[in-house]
């Protein structure tokens, strides 16, 4: 299938009526969020999909902004045809809180003073973001995630959401990221963040209406970009080759390298689109990140509640987030029985291949998000009837209930035949009054384990469009709707 765009998209802005509290201790009022959908949300609302932004990312992840030259930060698997496929899939993306690209944050103003927060700003944590997130689901009437799906900061929302709502999400990918932020990432965000309150336009966060730290803000970009890279990638990319020049210029202030210009420009741009503040407030909340709370738990203990299919992916060339980061979460995950795949994307890209290994992503998502099974979609609450009622009783629990479809059962729960309100139709027409007269005994079943694609293979061949879910002993556990499966299965290759 050809691989599309979402086409125009605008941000929008959810503002949350109540007062929030914060992990450590603070509150905040009037907190808006901002965010994006694609695609759309199915009749059985189980086919959303959130994506978690990384540290410099926001809630334009797919599509175009109208006037604007570039797509969504994460264009290359969101659209028709690829990994995230909105035929399929209602993606939602929303900048986290403590942004600056319409979620609250410390350059939004304080309802308090009137003023932008500055450093008045609470500290927040990761599961602040994510509980943020979650009112978010709740606004947009999405009550379980089909999958949350982020790479690095985005990882750590991933990882988050999995033990802080576990029975929220049935699929996570978790791409190049950590449980915990190492001392090398720790190390790192400090000089980025030594950068910005080293510049004397700082002053101490209070630089609103004024001019912004731009030049510390310019140098903390520099260097987080450079470790986002890799030596192969930059040898590739840039090797010793000179800037507008054919020689070196010999001169202590001036560039040479294509390297350096390349990296004053990102640095120089960041400062355009970025506010210095965030960078403070998010960069401490990512040093903070640990599933290990101190190390009180082991990173198994950490997952032990979690009850996701997991996806963890690692880079090969990645030295800010490497590969044995993802090998201890998918260990943690696997120590707990719980269904996990690892897979190490070869790359010479370094930590952002996840944005820029379009083939490699899309194709590993898309597999791992194809291996859907009933018992991840299927109604748990399943309305049934038990046999010896009558045709009238059903039509009162199909009317009362606003279901079609009744599973009729033994005392045993075990499935003995089913009506639907053709059934009673039926019976109406022809005078019957025992449900034992209309029901169906031959009822075509799935089962947890059988591919969501068996199941609709199932209900088009027979003409039906719902099947009771059995357990070993033949016991109703659930159903499965073709509602609930059409837009899932429907591009499902
Ligand atoms: N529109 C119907 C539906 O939504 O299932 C299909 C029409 S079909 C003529 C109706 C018959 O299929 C009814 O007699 C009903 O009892 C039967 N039926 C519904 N679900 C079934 C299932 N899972 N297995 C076998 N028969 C089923």
């Amino acid at each position: 299938m050809k691989r599309e765009s979402v086409g125009l998209v605008e941000t929008q802005c959810f503002s949350i009526p109540e007062d929030i509290s914060l992990e450590h201790g603070g509150r905040l009022s009037g907190v808006n969020v901002a965010y994006e959908t694609y695609g759309k949300l199915n009749r059985e609302k189980n086919n959303a999909v959130l994506i978690c932004h990384a540290l410099s990312g926001d809630a334009h992840a797919a599509g175009w902004h109208k006037g604007e030259e570039k797509p969504g930060w994460w264009d290359i698997i969101i659209g028709p045809g690829k990994a995230l496929d909105t035929e399929r899939f209602f993606v939602i993306c929303s900048n986290v809180l403590g942004g600056c690209k319409g979620t609250t944050g410390p350059s939004s103003i304080n309802p308090r003073t009137g003023k932008p927060y500055g450093l008045d700003f609470p500290v927040i944590s990761v599961r602040d973001m994510v509980d943020l997130q979650k009112r978010l689901l709740d606004h947009l009437g999405v009550d379980k995630l089909f999958a949350v799906i982020g790479g690095s900061f985005g990882g750590m929302q991933v990882l988050q959401w999995s033990v802080t709502y576990p029975e929220k999400v049935r699929m996570a990918v978790a791409i190049a990221t950590s449980a915990y932020s190492s001392p090398q990432q720790i190390a790192f965000n400090e000089v980025g963040r030594k950068a910005i309150s080293s510049d004397p336009d700082w002053q101490n966060g209070d630089y609103y209406g004024r001019d912004p730290p731009a030049r510390g803000l310019s140098l903390a970009r520099m260097i987080g970009h450079i470790t986002y890279l890799s030596d192969e990638s930059m040898h590739q990319k840039f090797g010793r080759r000179l800037q507008d020049k054919s020689d070196y210029g010999f001169d202590i202030s001036n560039l040479d390298f294509q390297v350096e210009s390349y990296l004053r420009y990102h640095g120089d741009s960041f400062v355009k689109r970025f506010d210095a503040n965030s960078y403070l407030y998010i960069t401490k909340a990512i040093d903070y990140f640990d599933l290990t709370r101190k190390g009180a738990l082991s990173l198994a203990e950490a997952f032990k509640d979690a009850k996701a299919k997991f996806l963890i992916i690692s880079i090969s060339s990645d030295w800010l987030y490497p590969p044995y980061q993802s090998r201890e979460i998918a260990d943690a995950l696997g120590a707990n029985d719980i269904d996990v795949r690892h897979c190490e994307i070869k790359s010479n890209y370094g930590h952002d291949a996840f944005l820029l290994e379009s083939g490699q992503m899309n194709y590993t998502i898309q597999n791992f998000l194809s291996r859907t099974s009933v018992g991840d979609v299927m109604i748990k609450d399943v309305v049934t009837i038990r046999q010896g009622s009558s045709v009238e009783d059903a039509a009162r629990i199909m009317m009362t209930a606003g279901v079609t479809h009744l599973p009729v059962i033994d005392a045993e729960r075990r499935l003995e035949g089913i009506v639907t309100a053709w059934d009673v139709s039926k019976a109406v027409a022809l005078k019957y009054n025992l449900l034992e007269e209309i029901m169906t005994r031959n009822v075509v079943v799935s089962s947890q384990e059988d591919p969501i694609e068996r199941a609709a293979k199932l209900m088009t061949e027979h003409n039906i469009s719902a099947l009771p879910v059995l357990d070993a002993e033949k016991k109703v556990i659930g159903m499965i709707t073709s509602d609930g499966v059409s837009r899932l299965v429907s591009v499902c290759r």
